[in-house]
């Protein structure tokens, strides 16, 4: 059976959108503003690692 990481759903509904029997739904979405929050995060974290990568060149 399928398994979700909670840590790593976002939410977004794409794999009920892939499922060739539509067996998958969204029963209990994950809090979205929360998970765009992590998200804007990981990105601003991305964009300051790639911005001290490029300093050092
Ligand atoms: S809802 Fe989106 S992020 Fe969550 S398991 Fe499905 S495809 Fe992945």
């Amino acid at each position: 059976m399928i398994e979700i990481d909670p840590d790593r759903c976002v939410g977004c509904g794409r794999c009920t959108q892939v499922c060739p029997t539509g067996a998958i739904r969204l029963s209990n979405a994950p809090d979205l503003q929360a998970r765009l929050d992590r998200l804007k995060g990981a990105i601003e974290n991305l964009k300051f690692r790639l911005d001290q990568l490029q300093k050092r060149m």
